[in-house]
């Protein structure tokens, strides 16, 4: 694609960096086939070539945000779908995240829409907070229905609609400290602590330390450690994120002086994509840029660093048959597809793979609270192919697809590291008695 960006103008890094981007879409429009939201609404420019498009616009004549551009941003999942089937190598991430950071900068959004971005803010990447506020969509759920009725009030709806039941109590894993090998120690590795996976679902991370643990691997829990900054960053909340990846940063460079480190695991892919793009984000810091190379080198999806370990026979065979749903963050974001299923296969279940399963389930970080109906279309599509495999479960690697999917699915959504924990010698997972 050509350009016509100004000297002046590519004096900007973050252009610079855009235009090298731009530069390389031919206009083949292939990614529109396997792009969510063209394939549910069918417009052009809620496709990727579309976005494309617009984000040239803006960027190219130096104009702020306009209400369009927005729309068609805020529709995107930032699945990453394009960027698998693109032929040429679009950077589409990089693209859309400073698009992003200048709908930010230059567009004044409507009251309510700030509001709502503001509360998910402040509240998701903090536990305490997000404990409390969950405690309280308890109380707010019966008016779900009446949100509903009101357009700007539609994301609160979703909010109390995606709430569980019930909280779990907070597990020992979400606490600074260092779990022990067990026998001889092979290996030594960080664990994402994260900030809504403890609150929803504590088992993931203890299914981890368990498994590691009993493979001969110490986990350590870094102090100092929080949010991965994939909320705010998608929000396009530039400095916020920046903020949370130096924390980490520091949390972990710390440990790797400590005491070393193989891997920084990781049991969300959402978080995953993120922190494996850390020395991207920080490239232009220079106290910084380094350090974040080296943290996005170790980090690891928990099935990835799984793969590089020599494992026992299982314990059990569970024979189990499982619907493996993989997380664009897992297939898309870090292009991690096949060991996690090899894993699965490994440890004793049988392994389907639902149609299309390119396509996102609609939970996409905030995206199912702040776009709930086309998240809504979407998540019942992957419902209906995940059913139609006819197994007995759904495994996957991100907590927002499980919430998600769990939402409408007949069948026990369970994390893959559960299932593997559990066959090789762990806790038989709640919900599959
Ligand atoms: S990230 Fe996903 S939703 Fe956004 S343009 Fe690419 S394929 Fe479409
Ligand atoms: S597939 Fe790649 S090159 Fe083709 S239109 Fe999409 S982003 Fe551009």
């Amino acid at each position: 694609m050509q350009t016509n960006f100004t000297t002046a103008q590519l004096a900007d890094p973050h252009v610079q960096e855009s235009e090298k981007i731009l530069r390389k879409c031919v206009h083949c429009g292939f990614c529109t086939a396997t792009c969510p939201t063209y394939v549910t609404l069918g417009n052009e420019l809620d496709s990727p070539r579309g976005r494309i498009y617009l984000i040239k616009d803006m960027l190219e004549n130096g104009r702020p945000a306009d209400k369009e551009i927005v729309t068609h941003i805020d529709r995107c999942l930032s699945c990453l779908a394009c960027m698998t089937t693109c032929p040429s190598g679009v950077n589409y991430m990089h693209l859309v995240d400073h698009a992003r950071v200048h709908i930010e900068k230059t567009y004044r959004r409507p009251l309510m829409n700030r509001l709502t971005r503001g509360v998910l803010a402040a509240v998701l990447p903090y536990p305490k907070r997000f404990r409390a506020a969950l405690k309280l969509a308890r109380l707010g759920r019966p008016f779900a229905n009446v949100f509903d009725r009101v357009p700007a009030l539609k994301p609160f709806a979703a909010m109390l609609r995606l709430a569980p039941a019930t909280v779990p109590a907070q597990s020992a894993t979400a606490s600074p400290g260092s779990h022990a090998a067990q026998g001889a120690r092979l290996g030594r590795v960080a664990i994402l602590t994260g900030c809504a996976q403890p609150v929803l679902e504590p088992g993931i991370n203890e299914a981890t330390v368990s498994l590691l643990t009993r493979l001969g691997i110490e986990v350590v829990v870094p102090r100092g450690e929080g949010c991965c900054g994939a909320l705010v960053h998608h929000m396009g909340r530039e400095e916020a994120a920046l903020a949370s990846a130096r924390q980490n940063v520091d949390a972990w460079t710390r440990e790797i002086g400590n005491g070393g480190l193989d891997a920084i695991v990781i049991t969300a892919s959402g978080c995953g994509t993120t922190i494996k793009d850390y020395g991207f984000m920080l490239r232009l810091d220079p106290a910084y840029a380094e350090k974040a190379a080296r943290v996005s080198a170790l980090a690891k999806d928990v099935t990835e660093y799984l793969a590089t370990l020599d494992l026992p026979e299982p314990a059990r065979k569970p024979g189990l048959t499982v619907a493996y749903h993989s997380a664009c963050s897992m297939q898309h974001g870090q292009k991690i597809t096949r060991q996690p299923k090899d894993l699965l296969a490994r440890a004793g279940f049988v392994v389907r793979e639902p149609r299309e399963g390119h396509l996102c389930c609609g939970s996409a970080g905030t995206y199912n609270i702040m776009q709930p109906e086309i998240s809504a279309r979407l998540r019942d599509r992957k419902v209906r192919n995940i059913e139609a495999t006819g197994a007995s479960l759904v495994a996957t690697g991100n907590i927002g697809c499980i919430t998600q999917i769990a939402s409408a699915a007949k069948l026990p959504v369970v994390h893959t590291v559960k299932l593997l924990d559990w066959a090789f010698g762990g806790d038989k997972p709640a919900g599959l008695e």
